[in-house]
C-alpha cells in the first residue's frame, strides 16, 4: 500500500475547502426529509456537479423521486473503495432552530442546517474528494465508486439494500467508508479518533401478557393483564447481560489501556480507570441489551385489560442470533402468561481489524496528529455499511474525522436542533477521504 500523505499543496486544499462548503450549503438547501425523502433532487445536484469535473454518473431509482446516484473514476481491476453517504435526512421543526434548518447559513466558521453532521457534510466531502482527484487525472487501480444512497434514515427499500439486491455491480467493492465515527475523543490525556467496524442488530420484539377482562369496579374478578406486565417490565428494566469480550473491545482496550485486553468482568472497571467516555463507549458492547420503550393495554378507563403488549428495543451483539437471547430473556422473564414475538432484527455485522483500509486510517491520523492513535468500536446503532457487509463482504468502517467540534455536542445535534458542521472538519474529511482514495486504489 502507498502511504502517501497529506499530498495537497496549501493552495488546493484551500480552494478545495470552498468548493466543499458550497457544495454542502447546496445540499442542505435542498428538503430531503425522509419521509417522503425527494432525494432525487440531492441525487441531480451531485450529478452535474461530478460530471462537470469529467465522472461517469448513474442514477438508480426503484420510483422517481427518490434516485441513489452512483459515480465511479474507473480502475484497472484492482481493490476499489467505495465513499459512501445518504442524502435523506430526518425531519427538522424550524420553530425549534435558531435558523432555518433548510438555509445552509454559514456563520462563524459553521454550517447550519439539517443534515449538516448526518450526513450531507460527508457527502459533500466525498464529492468533492472525488471531483478533485478526477480533475489531476487520478487514474485508480481499483475503481473509485461515490454513492449518495436515498432512503437511509427510514430504511423502506429504495436506497443501499435496494442496490445491493437490483443492482449489486454498480456497488459491489472490497472496501468502503461510511459515517458512524471518526470523532477525536481525549481518553486518559491521549487522544484517539474513533472508527466503527461493527454495528449491534436491531431486534426489537413484542410481549403479549395475557390475563383476564372485567369491571374494573370489581378487581378481584378479573385478572388484570396491566398488572402482570409491571414485574415483567421490571426484570427488562433491571437486565445487564453477563458481559463479554467481543473483538472491537478487545481491541479498543487494548489500544486505550496499552496493555492487553482484561477479563470481561474487569473491562468496566479498567474502562473507569481511563475516563467516563471510556465506559460509555464498551458498556453498550459488552452484551445484548433491552429497554421496553412502549405499551398498551385497555382502551377504556372502566375495563380491566386482557391483554398487555410490551414493545422492547433490543440489541444484539454481531453474530448473536435470536435463539441465544431469546433463551436469555426466557431465563430472565421466569415461567408466565406471555408469549414473545421478534418483530425483525436488521444489521449485526462486522468487518475485520486491520488489513490495508485499517492501515490507511492510521496513516492519515498519525500525519494529522502524531500523537494520536485510532480506536476501533462496534455502533450500537444501525449505518448503510451492513448492506455492503452482508451483501459483498465489503470491508466497511465509518470514519469522517472530527477534531474540532467537540463530539459530545455533535452527538446532542444529530437528528436534533441547530445542526452545523465545522468547516474545518469538513476540510478534513476532504483531506481523509483523498488519501483513503489515493492509499487504497491509487498507482
Ligand atoms: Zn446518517
Amino acid at each position: 500500500m502507498a502511504a502517501r500523505v497529506r499530498d495537497p499543496p496549501l493552495s488546493a486544499t484551500v480552494a478545495l475547502r470552498d468548493e466543499a462548503v458550497e457544495l454542502l450549503r447546496e445540499l442542505i438547501r435542498l428538503d430531503t426529509v425522509n419521509p417522503p425523502g425527494n432525494e432525487t433532487l440531492a441525487a441531480e445536484l451531485l450529478r452535474d456537479y461530478l460530471e462537470e469535473s469529467g465522472v461517469v454518473c448513474e442514477l438508480y431509482a426503484k420510483v422517481p423521486e427518490r434516485a441513489n446516484l452512483v459515480a465511479r473514476i474507473p480502475g484497472r481491476g484492482g481493490p476499489r473503495l467505495a465513499l459512501l453517504s445518504h442524502t435523506d435526512t430526518v425531519l427538522a421543526d424550524p420553530a425549534e432552530w435558531e435558523v432555518d434548518p433548510w438555509s445552509g447559513e454559514l456563520r462563524a466558521g459553521e454550517i447550519w442546517g439539517r443534515g449538516a453532521l448526518d450526513m450531507k457534510g460527508q457527502a459533500a466531502a466525498s464529492a468533492v474528494a472525488v471531483a478533485s482527484l478526477a480533475r489531476e487525472g487520478f487514474e485508480p487501480a481499483g475503481d473509485l465508486v461515490f454513492v449518495a444512497a436515498a432512503d437511509e434514515e427510514v430504511g423502506d427499500g429504495f436506497g443501499l439494500s435496494w442496490l445491493c439486491e437490483e443492482h449489486p455491480e454498480a456497488v459491489r467493492v472490497e472496501y468502503s467508508l461510511n459515517e458512524g465515527a471518526g470523532d477525536r475523543v481525549e481518553l486518559g490525556g491521549r487522544p484517539f479518533y474513533l472508527c466503527s467496524t461493527a454495528e449491534k442488530m436491531s431486534s426489537p420484539f413484542l410481549l403479549q401478557v395475557r390475563g383476564r377482562s372485567g369491571h374494573a369496579s370489581m378487581p378481584g374478578i378479573a385478572d388484570n393483564a396491566l398488572v402482570k406486565a409491571a414485574k415483567l417490565i421490571e426484570r427488562l428494566g433491571g437486565f445487564t447481560a453477563e458481559p463479554r469480550v467481543e473483538p472491537e473491545v478487545a481491541a479498543f482496550m487494548e489500544v486505550v489501556t496499552g496493555e492487553p485486553a482484561p477479563p470481561a468482568d474487569e473491562v468496566i472497571e479498567r474502562a473507569r480507570a481511563v475516563h467516563p467516555l471510556a465506559v460509555e463507549l464498551v458498556e453498550p458492547l459488552l452484551g445484548m441489551t433491552v429497554a421496553p420503550t412502549m405499551a398498551s393495554a385497555s382502551q377504556k378507563r372502566n375495563v380491566i385489560p386482557a391483554l398487555c403488549e410490551l414493545t422492547v428495543d433490543c440489541r444484539l451483539l454481531p453474530g448473536q442470533g435470536h435463539a441465544e437471547a431469546e433463551a436469555v430473556l426466557r431465563d430472565l422473564l421466569g415461567e408466565g402468561d406471555w408469549e414473545l414475538e421478534w418483530i425483525e432484527g436488521y444489521g449485526g455485522t462486522r468487518s475485520p481489524l486491520g488489513g490495508p483500509l485499517w492501515e490507511t486510517i492510521e496513516s492519515w491520523v498519525a500525519a494529522a496528529e502524531p500523537e494520536a492513535a485510532v480506536a476501533p468500536i462496534c455502533l450500537a446503532g444501525f449505518t448503510d455499511s451492513h448492506w455492503l457487509r452482508a451483501a459483498f463482504g465489503t470491508v466497511a468502517y465509518g470514519f469522517f474525522p472530527m477534531r474540532y467540534m467537540d463530539p459530545q455536542l455533535a452527538t446532542r445535534l444529530v437528528h436534533s436542533a441547530d445542526e452545523r458542521v465545522r468547516v474545518d472538519d469538513l476540510e478534513l474529511g476532504v483531506d481523509f477521504l483523498r488519501h483513503a482514495a489515493q492509499a487504497i486504489s491509487g498507482g
